[in-house]
């Protein structure tokens, strides 16, 4: 077995792509497995150098910070500022997830010509529940990828496209994405310099497409007369809505859709995740929710994200932005991430208990390096690590965590 298979048998792979990129056309392609998660299927077999690099950059692999930083939040990751706020442009604060931040920095970026593009994923025009790359080169292309979307994506896939461009571009993905590209980025100075900007968003985890289509069934929209579909956005937290080719039109809750269903389907490797925060990106948003315990209270309001800069790259372009008038923020303490994202407190904490739990089950898991895990484990306690230990352990046995039976290719 090739490591690449190692990493989905074992279900550590994310489906972020990047193996696809690093081999060559018809080595490796990324499809649409029987469990609805994004997988790399290997076609022919390749070098010895793609799999040195894949096994450098990999997120099922190994995540880790190439050196200590000076001030890391063993919780939350290297902090340069932390912030709430969101775009001043009311449309852009509107349509984007909380407060339309990441779709704001991004205009800029386009705007100010700082780059030429930006690599985002939006709602796949073919089929508006799948997810696929879209460049951005203007602010409509923006707004039409702004919104959380709950289901696989595998921007890097495309990556060795994008450099052929030889253009410069800012990119947006999840954690796992951005994790995947610092590293590559580490190992090709060059790379770097052509992609200046990684931007993410905290990630509870992708759900499986089967979860997408669950939802659908629950909403009462019909998949197949479906025209468009989106999971938030359009308000605060905003609704799921699905709109058929016939107007007749389907709406679901935030705590219906997300905590009801699509939470539900999350594939397994988000479940041992150490870097829910996407630690390696220069700026990182996530909802600034006002509700208790880090969970909305549903009253619809004006969006709000929080704002992580990580990087002094990210915490000078937040600074050029804000006096561009592109957005409003306002300092938080520390101590007000924790109330606002408890979930991502506790999956730091366990991430190290959950996947030692996977290397017994599986013989394989997913290396934290320089992460503070550690540390961020003495805080959860003994008896609520060995609590998840023994919980990863079973499902890692129990679940099928692979899927050899794959579907048409997909982004
Ligand atoms: C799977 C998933 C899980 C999330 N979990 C959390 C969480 O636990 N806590 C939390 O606070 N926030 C979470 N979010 C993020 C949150 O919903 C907002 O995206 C975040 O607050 C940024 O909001 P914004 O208004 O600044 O972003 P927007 O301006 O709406 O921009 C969103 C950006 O995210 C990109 N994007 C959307 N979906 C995907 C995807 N599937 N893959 C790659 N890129 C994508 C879009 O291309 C766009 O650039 C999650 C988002 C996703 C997609």
């Amino acid at each position: 077995m090739n490591l690449v298979e190692k990493v989905v048998t074992a279900g550590l792979c994310t489906g972020c792509g990047l193996c696809e990129s690093l081999g060559n056309p018809g080595e490796i392609t990324m499809h649409m497995s029987s469990l609805g998660y994004l997988r790399p299927v290997v076609g022919r077999a390749f070098s010895k150098e793609v799999e040195t690099e894949i096994a450098a950059c990999c997120p099922g692999v190994e995540v880790g910070h190439a050196e200590g930083l000076d001030g890391y939040n063993v919780n939350w990751g290297p902090l340069r500022g932390v912030t709430g706020g969101h775009a001043t442009d009311p449309e852009t604060r509107r349509q984007g997830s909380s407060g339309g931040v990441l779709s704001a920095l991004c205009i800029y970026l386009l705007e100010s010509g700082e780059v030429d593009f930006v690599a985002q994923v939006a709602a796949s025009k073919s089929d508006p529940i799948l997810n696929e790359l879209q460049i951005s080169r203007t602010r409509a292309d923006v707004l039409r990828a702004a919104g959380s979307r709950y289901a696989p994506s595998s921007p890097l896939r495309s990556l060795r496209d994008l450099l052929a461009t030889g253009e410069r571009f800012a990119f947006v993905g999840k954690p796992c994405d951005v994790a995947a590209l610092r590293a590559y980025m580490g190992r090709h100075a060059e790379v770097a310099m052509q992609v200046p900007y990684l931007l993410s968003f905290m990630c509870a985890g992708i759900p499986s497409i089967h979860g997408t289509h669950e939802l659908l069934m629950a909403m009462g929209a019909r998949l197949e007369q479906l025209s468009t579909f989106r999971y938030r956005g359009d308000g605060w937290p905003g609704m799921a809505r699905a709109v058929q080719h016939d107007g007749a039109t389907f709406e679901m809750d935030y705590n219906r859709s997300w905590g009801g269903i699509l939470g539900k389907h999350l594939q397994f490797r988000c479940k041992i995740c150490a870097d829910g925060t996407g630690e390696f990106a220069d700026i990182v948003c996530a909802d600034a929710w006002y509700g208790k315990d880090g969970y909305p209270d549903f009253e619809e309001r004006a969006g709000r994200s929080l704002i992580l800069a990580r990087t002094a790259v990210g915490e000078a372009l937040l600074e050029r932005v804000r006096s561009a008038g592109g957005i409003e923020d306002e300092s938080l303490a520390i101590d007000e991430i924790s109330a606002m994202q408890p979930y991502q407190l506790d999956r730091k904490r366990l991430a190290a208990p959950r996947s030692l739990a996977t290397f017994l089950a599986q013989g394989r898991t997913t290396k934290y390096r320089r992460l503070g895990l550690g540390k961020a484990t003495s805080e959860a306690g003994i008896v609520t690590s060995l609590r998840n230990a023994w919980g990863t352990f079973r499902r890692a046995k129990g679940e099928p965590l692979a899927a050899c039976k794959h579907s048409e290719p997909d982004a």
